[in-house]
């Protein structure tokens, strides 16, 4: 993974990353290209959740991040919106 492009300046979690020194190629596979190999990296991870976290505060689009593909975190966000809803209007 490369994290150069973030804007969060709380990044000390990447320093544990379980991708560095990974191919970052890896996390960016082509379209419809084989997820496999980055997620079975980031199962093994231990800042999982907050790599997920960060993509999904920063609107990452692109890549796997926190062993999730852009449609899984897309999900993901659908379902927080919908709960954060829900919450709001109990
Ligand atoms: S979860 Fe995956 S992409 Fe995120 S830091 Fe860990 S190994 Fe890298």
């Amino acid at each position: 993974m490369n994290f150069t492009n973030t804007q969060d300046d709380d990044r000390g979690w990447q320093d544990e990353a379980n991708c560095l020194g990974v191919d970052p190629d890896l996390f960016f596979p082509e379209r419809g290209a084989s997820t496999r190999e980055a997620k079975e990296v980031c199962r093994g991870c231990v800042v999982r959740l907050d790599c997920l976290e960060f993509a999904l505060v920063n609107g990452e689009k692109f890549g796997i991040w926190g062993g999730l593909s852009e449609r899984e975190r897309r999900r993901l966000r659908r379902q927080r919106a919908i709960t954060t809803r829900r919450t709001a209007s109990a």
